[in-house]
């Protein structure tokens, strides 16, 4: 099937050759591409990428669940990632590989269709002060993990997220929080949640939300510093009796919840093991603990 030689592009008739390559493919037509979201920072030996392994094994983990062909393996994505840093001569910043069905196709079979990939990189200034956000907790739920496949990030899952992060900010909120099919609590649009209450931390189990890297690395740290941690089903009533809610995600580390619609609210202001948490966590990506060093990768 080829597009016709003419399409209508923001009000004008144009040449399909000319402004119509970037749309005729089922990428953008489907939501048929797949990305990563990965960090680096400027430690004291140098810029590093933190759990660069993680991340590539979600991404090829995505490309396989869509049948991506990508035309290259994990230690060719590294290269290219590291080189094209280098080349923007950055030392910290955010790394955004993405691949997509790129091919000049329109319809749904997307076996065996060309695919493209990119990586993008753009500095990202590290958090001085720990950003605090008010959540609304959204009419849409959390895709079923029986409809998706959960441990891939496939752009097209990210309009759930969307709707989600509309009614929150027309609501006069700042991100949205989504129950899963059951109605336990699940996510956030981009980031996963954890509940604090007298040294434990609760976040819901891996299994119907996307369990993320910085999740997995705070599960990990935590009893370091003394918290244990709990995996469960949580209903939303359990907010009510929580000490602090925090939300995790490459971008934003360790972001504090100061209210959750009726559901919680953190009146003095204070979020003292998020903090503990959100620090331990900057010691740890800036390479000043010894044992969690093998998660960096230098360039
Ligand atoms: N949930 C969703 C839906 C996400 O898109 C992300 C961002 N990748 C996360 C959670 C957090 O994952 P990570 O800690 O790996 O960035």
């Amino acid at each position: 099937m080829n597009p016709a030689n003419k399409i209508w592009i923001n009000g004008k008739i144009a040449s399909f050759k000319k402004s119509g390559l970037f749309c005729f493919n089922q990428a953008l037509n489907y939501g048929a591409s797949i990305y990563e979201g990965i960090r680096f920072y400027n430690t004291d030996s140098g810029p590093a990428i933190f759990r660069l392994e993680g991340h590539l094994k979600r991404f090829f983990y995505s490309a396989s669940a869509l049948r991506m062909k990508l035309g290259f393996n994990k230690i060719d994505l590294e290269h290219a990632i590291k080189s094209l840093i280098r080349a923007n001569r950055l030392s910290s910043g955010y790394i955004r590989p993405l691949s997509f069905y790129s091919e000049l196709k329109m319809g749904i079979n997307i076996l065996n269709s060309k695919v493209s990939t990119i990586i993008l990189v753009w500095p990202w200034r590290e958090t001085k002060q720990p950003k605090t956000v008010r959540i609304k907790v959204v009419k849409y739920k959390r895709l079923n993990p029986n409809s998706i496949d959960m441990k891939a990030k496939i752009s097209g899952y990210y309009v759930n997220g969307l709707l989600g992060f509309i009614e929150a900010r027309e609501g006069g909120f700042d991100e949205p929080l989504f129950l899963d099919h059951n109605n336990f609590i699940a996510e956030g649009a981009v980031n996963n949640i954890f509940l604090v209450k007298n040294k434990i931390l609760y976040t819901p189990r891996a299994e119907n939300i996307l369990a993320g890297i910085t999740r997995d690395t705070i599960l990990r740290v935590s009893e370091d510093l003394g918290f244990k941690n709990v995996e469960k089903d949580i209903r939303l009533e359990f907010l009510k009796d929580v000490d602090e809610v925090f939300l995790t995600g490459t971008g934003i580390e360790l972001e504090m919840v100061k209210e959750i619609g009726d559901f919680f609210y953190n009146k003095n202001n204070q979020w003292p093991v998020t903090d503990r948490i959100l620090k331990y966590y900057q010691d740890i990506v800036h390479g000043r603990i010894n044992k969690y060093k093998n998660w960096l990768t230098y360039l």
